[in-house]
């Protein structure tokens, strides 16, 4: 019944993911990042298809643990910002759920929990991103702690992340902060688990023992000015809704609310049923890409919250009821559209709306 569809292609996803691991060292093992529904990709089904690949998933949330756990997924699942109340650590041990512990606050509630089973811990870190993480004088103090405390699995596990790892501009502070890791974890006797996509993309060979791929798995770069494909990467989602109608416009014709876009020779105007409410953003310039029968025409006017606007040019064939493609295909990518809204592309595919249809194409078992 839904008009807007997000096709997910899981085997891309797979494809992606086995591309990673094979430029990384082979002792590096793979949490697939499920946050935020897999960046809007669904996460049962993005766990249930890299089952024989990722080591593990990351997701932000306790609810996102427990969905992927009462959908029967096994493997471990780390919690990368921790818990946020001590009464989490209930659900955190029933479920086996990995957190990282970065406050005196989450060591003072371990202490003071008595679980059947053991933690798994992961000491966050601050190596200059000033989010999560003990700095370099507290790490003893609190890993000395954490060692004291029976329900927490040992050794203790280090986690940390790098802020600047997408950008080329900020090398320097990439070799500061991973200095910063080096000095806080080089005699460490816990597992260790630093990159993200971007410092696997970039520089794979130095991968720690865990690694946590969020944006590339997705086939999206995780840097601005490149596309998923400069990886070799292919898109999962791809975004489509149809042509609901086709006006002819006259020079002069003024389109949409505020009028913003003015009709410079006659041509096809096509009203496409997908707007800011199903989650295609409304910031975009007259002129954005959309993909229709095999070929690129461009937005006009505002895009609206049910509908948007797309000239089809005076000679064009199309159809109603032909689908038209917003993002996730070779012509019209998911980059492109971040870049001409001034965001990332992360945003984008984790805001669709539940008014969009998902569905799933490639293998989800084996
Ligand atoms: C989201 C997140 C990741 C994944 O980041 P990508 O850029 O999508 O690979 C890794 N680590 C932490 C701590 C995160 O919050």
């Amino acid at each position: 019944m839904k008009t807007v569809e997000a096709q997910i292609n899981l085997s891309n996803l797979k494809y992606n993911v086995e591309l990673i691991g094979r430029s990384l060292p082979a002792h590096s093992r793979i949490y697939a990042v499920l946050k935020a529904d897999a960046y809007g990709h669904n996460s049962v089904h993005c766990a249930r298809a890299l089952k024989h690949i990722a080591y593990g998933y990351a997701v932000a949330r306790l609810e996102e643990a427990v969905e992927l756990r009462e959908a029967g997924i096994d493997k471990p699942i780390l919690m990368l910002g921790g818990f946020f109340r001590s009464e989490d650590l209930q659900t955190i041990a029933r479920y086996r759920i990995e957190v990282t512990v970065h406050s005196d606050w989450q060591i003072e509630a371990l202490r003071n929990f008595h679980a059947d089973n053991e933690i798994k811990v992961w000491l966050q870190v601050n190596i200059g991103m000033q989010r999560l993480g003990f700095n370099y004088e507290d790490i003893k103090p609190a890993l000395a702690a954490l060692n004291e405390i029976s329900c927490v699995a040992k050794p203790v596990g280090a986690i940390s992340h790098l802020s600047c790892a997408d950008d080329i501009s900020t090398q320097e502070y990439n070799r500061l902060q991973l200095a910063a890791w080096h000095r806080m974890t080089d005699d460490w006797d816990g597992e260790l688990s630093l990159f993200n996509s971007a410092a696997c993309a970039y520089f794979p060979e130095d991968a720690t023992d865990y690694v946590r791929i969020g944006i590339t798995q997705y086939g999206i770069s995780p840097t601005l000015g490149k596309c998923g494909s400069d990886f070799g990467l292919k898109p999962v989602m791809t975004l489509s809704s149809e042509l609901v109608a086709i006006r002819e416009l006259h020079p002069g014709d003024a389109v949409g609310y505020g009028a913003s876009w003015v009709c410079k020779k006659p041509t096809k105007l096509g009203i496409v049923a997908i707007g800011y409410a199903d989650g295609y953003p409304r910031a975009v310039p007259n002129g954005t890409p959309v993909e229709i029968n095999g070929r690129v025409v461009k937005t006009a006017g505002h895009v609206c919250m049910d509908m948007m606007f797309v000239d089809l040019g005076g000679d064009s064939n199309d159809r109603i009821g032909d689908r038209v493609y917003l993002w996730g295909t070779d012509l019209v990518k998911v980059e492109t559209i971040a870049e001409a809204v001034n965001t990332i592309p992360y945003e984008l595919v984790c805001h669709l709306s539940d008014r969009v249809r998902y569905t799933y194409t490639g293998d989800t078992e084996d």
